[in-house]
């Protein structure tokens, strides 16, 4: 599937190149960057935090109103969150093909580590990859170093490896 990128201007910079590069050696997708062109909406004082429902709301307007069909992924470095979450990684709505990924909670600045581009960029693919999944109408699996597994915490996610169990890989197979 051919897939859009919207890069935010806050994301961090420069690793847009080698983030397409693994998307694609992971999935069945043709991944194409560009500047995000969306204002980011959302923000909730009170948290501090960004809704991410509300940010694939404009989305998906901004998709229809583009007449885009082609799934378009979102990253950005605000921290987002949903109701009933504290906060998320990630978040995909199959039906609209719209996804959001957020680099705040990936970075090490955020619990006070020395900053790592590479450690950075391996946890945006995967998380990245998950919401693709997601868009590719694969649910939650529960093998914990499967992709699809629901990462909660920072930990989860770097036990899971860049790799798709077989029953998920094989739901990949059929919809290719
Ligand atoms: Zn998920
Ligand atoms: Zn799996």
């Amino acid at each position: 599937m051919e897939l859009l990128i919207f890069w935010d201007a806050g994301a961090p910079a420069g690793m847009q190149a080698s983030f397409c590069r693994e998307i694609a050696s992971l999935l069945p997708a043709k991944p194409r960057v560009c500047e995000n062109p969306l204002v980011l909406t959302g923000f909730r004082h009170s948290r501090d935090q960004t809704d991410a429902s509300t940010l694939l709301d404009s989305l998906e307007l901004f998709k229809k109103r583009a007449g885009l069909s082609v799934p378009v992924l979102l990253v950005v470095s605000v921290d987002i969150f949903r109701e009933g979450d504290e906060y998320l990684f990630g978040l995909a709505r199959f039906q609209s093909g719209t996804a959001v990924v957020s680099t705040t909670r990936l970075e090490n600045e955020h619990y006070g580590l020395p900053p790592d581009d590479h450690e950075l960029l391996d946890r945006l693919v995967k998380t990245a990859v998950h919401e693709i999944g997601h868009l590719l109408s694969l649910p939650h699996c529960r093998d914990p170093a499967c992709i699809m597994y629901n990462p909660l915490t920072l930990d989860d996610l770097t036990r899971q490896k860049r790799w798709f169990c077989p029953r998920c890989r094989e739901q990949i197979g059929s919809r290719e």
